[in-house]
């Protein structure tokens, strides 16, 4: 049996029940996607909230998402390339963008769900 890998972004073991999502270099558990999430839509970086928490990067950050490699959204014909929220996970220093997370959240709802 293989050893079950550890989580790219918080370096934690895969427990039995916990699904996981391939991320850029690894798999991806969902409470990291969930922390991700959350930290696109709360916003700004909380100082309080803990070390390890994925944070957002600000707007002017042109870091790439390590996923799919784009730091921008195109719209119609690539006219008004508009900022695409990212976050930063502390653990590993990845960057991912809420699209990336987006589709990662859905792939494990529809593995729980069988
Ligand atoms: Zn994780
Ligand atoms: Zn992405």
């Amino acid at each position: 049996m293989d050893a079950p890998a550890l989580c790219q972004l918080c370096a934690r073991a895969e427990s039995a029940r916990q699904h996981r999502a391939p991320g850029p270099s690894g798999p991806i558990c969902a409470s990291c996607i969930e922390a991700g999430l959350h930290a696109v839509s709360s916003g700004a970086h909380d100082p309080a909230a803990d070390d390890a928490l994925p944070v957002r990067l600000g707007r002017n950050d042109t870091t790439a998402c390590d996923s799919c490699e784009r730091n921008s959204r195109d719209s119609f014909l690539g006219f008004r390339r508009r900022s695409l929220a990212r976050v930063t996970f502390p653990h590993s220093g990845t960057v991912l963008c809420a699209e990336c997370l987006d589709s990662s959240g859905d792939l494990i709802n529809r593995a729980i769900r069988g």
